[in-house]
Formats: structure tokens, sequence, C-alpha cells
């Protein structure tokens, strides 16, 4: 779907966000709808709300106006309930620094969200397995985090992001703090996510990621 389609997966409307007790209000008014099947770099000046707009899009706040549309349907006023549900099963969100849990193996945090979505566990496991593999990471499946490189990490952090197999997935500043080996296979990680149908969207200011987004959303 383009951005001109009526109902596009991912879309905003007039959006803008205040944070409390801050006078700043960002992204002005923003409209804009985010091609399915294609990777969307966002991207500007650091502070201009980069990351915020990553969770605004992924439910984690509420716009000040404006809305969030999932395939046409308003999703950002529903209950807390129903935004969760909506993360849960539709969202994959891929955080800076990929922070794991150190006390999990790297299978137990991939796998992990698919428990929260209902996903029997012997499906879960062979779906991370296999997620894991394609992220070159399959041999660090019983290591812990103190055990494996960020880049590493970050690639955990893509296959939980995958697991569920949601039709979005938001990463923030995926790469900021990989070499560049890691980089690219953190970005093709991304870019075949997209291929395969979803709509991925990058938080970033990485010259590497801004040349290869199929789309720049400037802030
Ligand atoms: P970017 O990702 O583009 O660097 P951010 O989304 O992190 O921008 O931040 C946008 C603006 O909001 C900045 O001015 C930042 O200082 C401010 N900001 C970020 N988080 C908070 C917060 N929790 N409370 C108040 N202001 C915040």
């Amino acid at each position: 779907m383009m951005a001109g389609d009526p109902a596009p997966g991912l879309a905003v409307r007039d959006l803008a966000f205040v944070y409390p007790r801050s006078t700043e209000e960002l992204f002005g008014g923003l409209t804009h709808a985010f091609a399915t099947g294609a990777v969307t770099a966002v991207t500007g000046p650091s502070g201009r709300g980069k990351s915020t707009l990553l969770y605004v899009l992924g439910l984690m706040l509420r716009p000040r106006r404006g809305a969030v549309l999932f395939a046409g349907a308003r999703v950002d006023d529903r209950s807390d309930a129903e935004r969760s549900a909506v993360r849960g099963s539709r969202l994959g969100f891929v955080f800076q620094d990929a922070v794991l849990d150190p006390t999990r193996t790297v299978l137990e945090s991939a796998l992990e969200p698919a428990l929260y979505a209902g996903l029997p566990y012997v499906v879960a496991r062979s779906r991370a397995l296999e997620l894991l593999d394609q992220l070159g990471v399959g041999a660090r499946a019983d290591h812990r985090p103190g055990e494996i490189s960020g880049g590493q990490a970050q690639r955990v952090a893509i296959a939980r992001a995958l697991l569920v197999d949601p039709p979005v997935v938001l990463a923030d500043e995926p790469t900021g703090n990989l070499d560049h080996d890691n980089a690219q296979s953190v970005l093709a990680a991304l870019g075949r996510a997209a291929a395969a149908g979803r709509t991925v969207v990058i938080a970033t200011h990485d010259p590497f990621v801004l040349e290869h987004a199929d789309e720049v959303l400037a802030l």
C-alpha cells in the first residue's frame, strides 16, 4: 500500500505531542502514511522528537492532538488494555541499546513476547530459534546477555520484536552503538522484515541507515 491509499497500514494525522511540564510541541501537526513493505527512516536533529514519535506510534505515549491509525482505524484513543493488546499482537518494538534481561538466556528473551501473545511454548521456541538463526545468533541461544556483544544483543532484540510476526516494527536508533558490520546485519534484518510485507520505521541519524532506507521522513 502506498501513501495515497485510504487505509494504509500505519498512519498519523495532524499529530502533535507535548511532554508534561514542557511547553515544546513536537511534530507540529504531522500527517503521514508509512509505506507498507518498506523501511522508513525518521530523521532530524537531536531533540526534534524521533524517539518520542516511535513511542507515540508504539502506543506507549498518547498524542496531545491528532491520531494514530492502524489499517484506517484510530488506535491511540483506545483504553490502556486495548492499546496493550494492539502492542502485543501488531507491534514489534526494538529499543535503543537492546537491554536484555541479564537473568535470561538469549532464547528465553527472544521467545518471551510469544508467551504474552498466547503462542504455545513449543511453537514460540522453534520460531525463536529460526529467527535467531536467520539473524546469525542461533549459536548464542543458550548464552546470557553478559556473554554476547552489543551487536548480537541488538539482533536478539530484533528477533524478539519479530517473534509474533507483527505487521509493524518500530526501531529506535538500532544501529546507534554498533560497528559497521553489525549495523549492516541489523539493517539487513530489518530490510528483510519489511520485504516480507511489514511496515518498518527506524528512528535514526545514522547516514548508513538513511542511505539504505526506502523512504525518509525528516522531522
Ligand atoms: P530525538 O529522538 O529526536 O533526539 P526525543 O524524542 O528524544 O528527540 O526528545 C524530543 C524532545 O522532548 C527533547 O527536547 C527532549 O529533551 C524532550 N523529552 C524527551 N523525553 C522527555 C521526557 N520524558 N520529559 C520531558 N521532555 C522530554
